[in-house]
């Protein structure tokens, strides 16, 4: 997933957001992307003036959360990974299309256990409020 910009405003527009590639691997429960074409993807869309702030997929479950395998895969991005970010986002879309089948996450280096700012019922378009403290 992309933004134009990553502000302090507390405010991130994705405006891009690849799609799965014949690369990739997964299975019902597992996706295995394809790290160096998501290095390029990353690279070819930072020429165009966009910058990588996380990944999206799926999960066979209505209500979504980053599972454990999903924290350690991001975490070794973060550590590892050639992403020079502090914190990365995860979208997770489940099952549900009514009020909770879309998770909203960040996973930070410094911190392994997810912060999740959502599930909400989202249509295309909403803007998400930013998470109060
Ligand atoms: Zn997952």
């Amino acid at each position: 997933m992309f933004a134009e910009s990553i502000g302090t405003s507390g405010w991130l527009e994705i405006v891009d957001a690849t799609i799965p590639h014949a690369d990739d691997r997964s299975g019902w429960n597992w996706l295995k992307l394809n790290h160096q074409r998501c290095l390029d993807e990353i690279s070819d869309r930072y020429t165009r003036g966009l910058h990588f702030v996380g990944y999206w997929h799926t999960h066979p479950e209505r209500t979504p959360k980053p599972s454990a395998r999903d924290i350690t895969v991001l975490q070794r991005n973060l550590h590892e990974g050639g992403v020079p970010l502090q914190k990365l986002i995860a979208v997770i879309v489940g099952t549900d299309r009514a009020a909770t089948g879309l998770c909203v996450a960040t996973i930070s280096k410094a911190n392994p256990a997810p912060s999740i700012f959502v599930p909400l019922s989202m249509q295309t378009g909403d803007v998400l409020e930013p998470a109060q403290d």
